[in-house]
């Protein structure tokens, strides 16, 4: 019986060859799988840090990067679907979540610092522009000796008088 022992041969090597398939499509699927969790994970972050960004400043930036990140999350979601998606579509995917996530690192960087200019030029209980910042020299005797002593004088629109740092003229905001 040579011809049916070729015929179990050829069965057990189709069965082998479907079992080895399926193991390396399970495996696939797995690290499909795996991938897409990441980038939920990373999505939700992104989510997060823009709705904090979008809560400081309105801006035109953040709202062109909050629709990207939605376009990305409504494309991954389409891929989650798609059991066909390869693993470049997802690599392409986790790519340009990756710049649109180090773009808002810029972003936030960028609003940080205009927060900071802004605090500096601006009263710090109401908020209002400084008008001037200037500097008045005073002649004082000191130890017999008359010296020149510069006054830093800060102005603000609501009336806040800064000399030295030291409140002189209350914030009129109130
Ligand atoms: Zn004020």
């Amino acid at each position: 019986m040579p011809t049916e022992l070729l015929f179990y041969g050829q069965i057990a090597s189709v069965v082998i060859f479907l079992g080895a398939l399926f193991a390396v499509y399970r495996s696939l699927a797995a690290q499909k799988d795996a991938t897409i969790q990441a980038l939920k994970e990373q999505l939700e972050l992104l989510k997060l840090q823009l709705a904090n960004a979008q809560a400081q400043t309105p801006d035109i930036a953040v709202d062109l990067l909050s629709k990207r990140v939605k376009s990305i999350s409504d494309e991954l979601a389409r891929l989650n679907q798609d059991n066909l998606a390869s693993a470049e579509q997802i690599q392409g995917k986790e790519r340009d979540l990756e710049s649109a996530k180090s773009e808002m690192a810029a972003l936030r960087a960028q609003i940080a610092r205009a927060e900071q200019l802004f605090s500096e030029f601006s009263c710090p209980k109401c908020k209002a522009p400084m008008l001037t910042r200037n500097y008045h020299y005073e002649c004082v005797e000191y130890g017999g000796r008359e010296i020149d002593v510069d006054h830093e004088v800060v102005v603000y629109s609501c009336g806040l008088e800064l000399v030295d740092g030291e409140e002189a003229t209350p914030c009129g905001s109130r």
